[in-house]
Order: C-alpha cells, then sequence, then structure tokens
C-alpha cells in the first residue's frame, strides 16, 4: 500500500490553465461542502492540516493539488454549496468542474464524499452523471457513519448500492473521517488507481 502520509501541498488553480500540465496521474476528490472532504483528505493523508476545514463562504473556489511524488497528485475540487454564492459563479464554477472531468487526461477517478445521513443529493447525482458521461471509475464514501449504528448505516449503504448498481465503474463503502473507519479500503482503490 502506498503511503499517503508523505503528502504535500502543491499548488492551487482557479481555473484549469493554472493545473500542472496533464502529465502522470490523478485522483480528484469531490463532495458537497460539509460532508468531510477536508477532513477525509486529512485522515488519509494523517496531517491535521492539509486541507483546511474551516473555509469562507463566496471566496475564490480553488482546486488544490497535493503530490504524493512527482507523478502523482491528489486533487481537491471544491464543492458548492454555499447559499452566498451566487448563481453566476455556480454556473462558471460548474463549467470548470465538468471541463476538468471531461478533458484531464491523468485523472483516473474520482472519490465522492456524502454524508451517510443525506446521500446523493442532487450535486452528488451531477458529480455522478458526470463521471459516467466521462468515463471514469467512481468511488463513494458514506462519511459520518460513526453517527450511526451499524444496521441503519449498512441499509444506507445498500440503498445507495442498490440505486447505483446499472454502472459497472462506480462502487461505495462505508467511511468515517474521525474514526478512519473504511481508511484501509479507500487506500486500496487509490492504490489501484494511482498505479504505474
Ligand atoms: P468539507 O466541507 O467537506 O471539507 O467538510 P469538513 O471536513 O470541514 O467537515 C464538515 C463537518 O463535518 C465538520 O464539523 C467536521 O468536524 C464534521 N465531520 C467530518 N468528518 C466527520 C466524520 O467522519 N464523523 C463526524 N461525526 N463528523 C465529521
Amino acid at each position: 500500500m502506498a503511503s499517503y502520509n508523505n503528502v504535500k501541498f502543491l499548488t492551487s488553480a482557479a481555473k484549469l490553465s493554472q493545473l500542472p500540465s496533464d502529465v502522470g496521474y490523478e485522483v480528484a476528490f469531490a463532495g458537497r461542502s460539509n460532508a468531510g472532504k477536508s477532513s477525509t483528505l486529512n485522515a488519509l493523508c494523517g496531517q491535521n492540516n492539509l486541507a483546511k476545514t474551516s473555509k469562507t463562504p463566496g471566496r475564490t473556489q480553488l482546486i488544490n493539488l497535493f503530490e504524493l511524488d512527482d507523478e502523482r497528485r491528489l486533487v481537491d475540487l471544491p464543492g458548492y454549496g454555499y447559499a452566498k454564492v451566487s448563481i453566476a459563479v455556480k454556473e462558471q464554477w460548474q463549467k470548470t468542474l465538468t471541463q476538468y472531468l471531461q478533458e484531464r487526461e491523468c485523472l483516473r477517478g474520482v472519490v465522492l464524499i456524502m454524508d451517510i445521513r443525506h446521500p446523493l443529493k442532487d450535486y452528488d447525482l451531477a458529480m455522478i452523471e458526470w463521471a459516467v458521461e466521462g468515463n471514469l471509475s467512481l468511488h463513494i464514501l458514506l462519511n459520518k457513519s460513526d453517527k450511526l449504528s451499524r444496521g441503519p448505516a449498512n441499509t444506507t449503504l445498500l440503498d445507495v448500492e442498490k440505486t447505483l448498481c446499472g454502472y459497472p465503474n462506480i462502487s461505495v463503502q462505508l467511511f468515517s473521517a474521525f474514526k478512519k473507519t473504511g481508511i484501509d479500503a479507500l487506500k486500496e482503490t487509490l492504490d489501484q488507481w494511482l498505479a504505474r
């Protein structure tokens, strides 16, 4: 299993032209704000401050890139769940996001983080659609599974799996960034996607 503990911040991009050159391997992380994307990246990489967990609503949305080594990167795609962001900003961001998902050659897969108590919201369904259209592999984390007991957590897992069972390149797992539940399964998926 690759070590994700030495992941380092690489750069931020406000638009696609500012991304590093499209070579090597990337895995992107997406999710509605508050689903726990920052906490997941921090848990995965064993660092408390890699991805900031306090965000200012309405500020410029940046794509943050982290590097495992000179060929492999983790990409933090901002969510846009902020009520304060204007429709124009959301539309511009959606355009950037879909373009990234469709055109980025080095993108190997997308990890979509959902709050297990609120799965498959509009944003998630849009991400799933774009991933399917782009022929991308998608791995869904049902995060904050520590908030539910085992029975309800497994019921949600089965429900989500059932909803998405027609898609061969989508996988789903229980996860808790707080308890680090499911972190090995996540790493296995990342290892496969990032294999040279
Ligand atoms: P982001 O907006 O998706 O980056 O979400 P954050 O990582 O900032 O987390 C949003 C909120 O959910 C914060 O209050 C976190 O403390 C909380 N949170 C994140 N992951 C978990 C988890 O696994 N379990 C629980 N109970 N809370 C979590």
